[in-house]
């Protein structure tokens, strides 16, 4: 099945200019851009009417079914939040909560614009089926968590889930669903526990995601618990000898940047979360200069509370010329590939985020005519600075389209209010 996108606007870096150009995608993928209309038998026909076409965004860190925990227990300490509110909540999780949290979420990702998202969590396979129906992307994990020094891991049951959902899921849904292992952090894992999922992820061929150096308190108990930083800890254990995603890093060293770039660890940056949560500022700066790969997280809506990377894009944007003192310290055009080309490349998706001839057709359609985004001079800082997920006219995943004007194409919006009002209403009895 074949799509033109018909007086599309491409951002300038694609080389076309101010002129209005036919996208045509086939089956998963760009195949042609041209200035003159296509042979269009067979082919659907969108009239983009002038607007900007995007490549579209992936959220390289999130929960998705903590949707279920969006405003419960807000303007608390970290510890406190954590443990009196978050904790407790989660222990009462079931398939059928996380399913519902998990289609919630994905829509709220489509309207958004999110394409594909990485997740470590619990009930996964929930999530996982939430993925497939709704036709979106993801990297899920299964995450572990592991307190006994002394750990059989040949025993551990949430090690034994991991591997059966990266048996049954990896490569679903054409290739669209990859399944990565997790590690929670260092201060919720023994170090037994680490090296033995990191053989298991270098003998599989699989991703790495787990949160580092997310809060002072964790970088410091760490070094008082083991003599080294939380990158240190797992570098020793071997868990960056494979493609690693490392949530927050708000608190790393000068030494920890430059193993995180040795390695050629992705990180994700999280700035609402970690402002949220009241974590602190990530050294962007500092990481992007040393090479590093990073991309953009939502994190969970427990800690943000929308899962919405221009929000993300735009506090990133603002954010660190604030607490460095400089308006020009990142360009524009380097925070928009944090939430696109470097999200894809974190997830080991090579051939997504950019709209170019042969890469998937993962792409946006934005609105150039909201009164917010008039006048037009410079997209990327329309983008930044002046946009909102509200601009996003159309969403296509893999070549499908999955939101256009107001509409889902694969989630019935009003049978999933009336799920989500029967999981919410009843989650704290
Ligand atoms: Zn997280």
């Amino acid at each position: 099945m074949k799509t033109v996108l018909k007086n599309v606007t491409l951002l300038r870096e694609y080389g076309f200019g101010d002129q209005s150009v036919c996208v045509t995608v086939d089956g998963h993928t760009i195949e042609s851009i041209t200035r003159e209309m296509p042979d269009t038998t067979h082919a659907e026909v969108v009239d983009c009417k002038g607007n900007l076409l995007i490549p579209a965004f992936y959220n390289a860190h999130s929960h998705a079914a903590m949707t279920l925990f969006r405003g419960y227990g807000e303007d608390l300490p970290l510890q406190k939040w954590l443990n009196d509110r978050i904790l407790p909540a989660e222990d009462r999780l079931t398939y059928r909560s996380a399913y519902v949290a998990s289609k919630l979420a994905i829509a709220e990702m489509l309207r958004a614009g999110i394409v594909s998202f990485s997740d470590m969590y619990m009930f996964m396979d929930a999530t996982a089926e939430a993925v497939l129906e709704t036709g979106i992307k993801a990297n899920l994990a299964r995450c572990v968590v592991s307190f006994d020094p002394d750990i059989d891991m040949t025993q551990d049951y949430r090690t034994r889930e991991a591997l059966e959902l990266a048996e049954k899921y990896h490569g679903a849904g054409e290739g669209r669903l990859k399944i990565d292992l997790s590690l929670h952090a260092e201060y919720t894992n023994v170090p037994r526990c680490c090296s033995y999922l990191a053989e298991l992820a270098r003998d599989r061929q699989m991703r790495m995601q787990i949160h580092l150096s997310e809060t002072q308190k964790e970088q410091a108990d760490c070094i008082r618990r083991h003599g080294k930083t939380p990158a240190q800890f797992f570098y020793d254990l071997g868990v960056f000898d494979v493609p690693t995603t490392a949530a927050h890093c708000v608190w790393v060293t000068d030494e920890d940047v430059d193993l995180l770039a040795k390695c050629k660890v992705f990180v994700a940056h999280n700035p609402v979360s970690n402002l949220k949560l009241g974590s602190g500022v990530m050294p962007l700066q500092k990481l992007l200069a040393k090479g590093v790969t990073v991309a953009l997280g939502t994190d969970g809506a427990a800690s943000n509370n929308r899962l919405d990377l221009f929000r993300e894009m735009q506090t990133a944007a603002i954010l660190h010329k604030g607490v460095q003192n400089d308006p020009a310290l990142i360009a524009g055009e380097e925070i928009f590939r944090l939430a696109t080309r470097n999200g894809a490349l974190s997830q080991g998706r090579d051939d997504c985020g950019e709209v170019r001839v042969g890469m998937r057709a993962d792409l946006l359609l934005i609105d150039r005519n909201s009164l917010h985004n008039m006048p037009c001079y410079d997209e990327i800082a329309m983008l930044l600075y002046s946009a909102d997920s509200h601009d996003v006219l159309m969403t296509m995943v893999d070549g499908r389209i999955l939101y256009q004007n107001g509409a889902y194409t694969s989630i019935d919006e009003e049978r999933l209010r009336f799920e989500c009002r029967e999981v919410f209403s009843h989650y704290f009895d």
